[in-house]
């Protein structure tokens, strides 16, 4: 099966998981909080052809890890898959709102530069800043809206934008989470795990789980679970059509 969005390195037992994870999905976008962390990552990762590396700089860190900006816009060139890359609005990270929109924009104005590229996004407390910043770069490539909590009203501007959204059990465990979900045209709706950040049922939601996320998604969609997983694996072939 699928995931997209899995901080694949950051499990503690990951180099014990990797086979399986590359056995039981076919693909898995293996997103990275640092540049240095995405030249370190791919090369362990190297010959597991169904997993992916993204380059990224999380919003979170970009603090520590502005120093390595360079490293993240000449890297742009190289991937076809940039992540974990955003805005994080939230009052923790204010003191670095600045550092953080500078890192985005020039991230987002990279990836127009190089062709367009498959990009994951935090965007926590931040849509708007978020989407305005991908409006200026119009041909920066395919958005993935990781793990989506902002407004309706963000929401729907991100859906007439025609980005994608990567969900997870957990975040459909919540009432609004649900509700949002369920106003995301079903063509634009990708499986992630978030692991291993997403806990349930206190323990890590692991790669090849992300598609149990269907188990809800057939529900919001009036669907059986198995037409669920056929629908966004669809998504999914979609996503790698346009993202070539
Ligand atoms: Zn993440």
């Amino acid at each position: 099966m699928i995931d997209l969005h899995s901080h694949l390195d950051l499990y503690p037992n990951a180099l014990d998981i990797l086979a399986r994870v590359n056995n039981e999905n076919h693909f898995t976008l293996a997103v990275t909080t640092s540049p240095r962390a995405w030249v370190a990552t791919s090369q362990v990762f190297k010959g597991y052809n169904n997993i992916k590396v993204a380059l990224g700089l999380h919003p979170e860190v970009a603090d520590q890890k502005f120093n390595e900006l360079d490293l993240l816009l000449t890297s742009i060139h190289n991937t076809d898959f940039v992540g974990e890359v955003g805005i994080d609005g939230s009052e923790r990270y204010s003191k670095t709102l600045g550092k953080q929109e500078l890192i985005f924009d020039s991230t987002i104005r990279e990836c127009e530069r190089a062709g367009g590229r498959i990009i994951s996004i935090h965007s926590r407390g931040a849509a708007s800043k978020i989407l305005s910043i991908i409006r200026k770069y119009p041909n920066c490539g395919i958005q993935i809206m990781h793990w989506f909590s902002g407004s309706i009203t963000e929401l729907k501007e991100a859906v007439e934008m025609r980005c994608y959204f990567s969900v997870n059990s957990l975040m459909l465990k919540s009432k609004k989470g649900k509700d949002l979900v369920s106003r995301i045209p079903s063509e634009l709706v990708l499986p992630e795990s978030d692991g291993p950040f997403a806990i349930l049922n206190g323990k890590p939601i692991m790669p090849w789980e992300a598609i149990d996320v269907c188990f809800d998604l057939s529900d919001i969609w009036n669907i059986s679970c198995q037409e669920a997983k056929v629908k966004v694996m669809e998504n999914f072939d979609a996503l790698v059509k346009a993202g070539k």
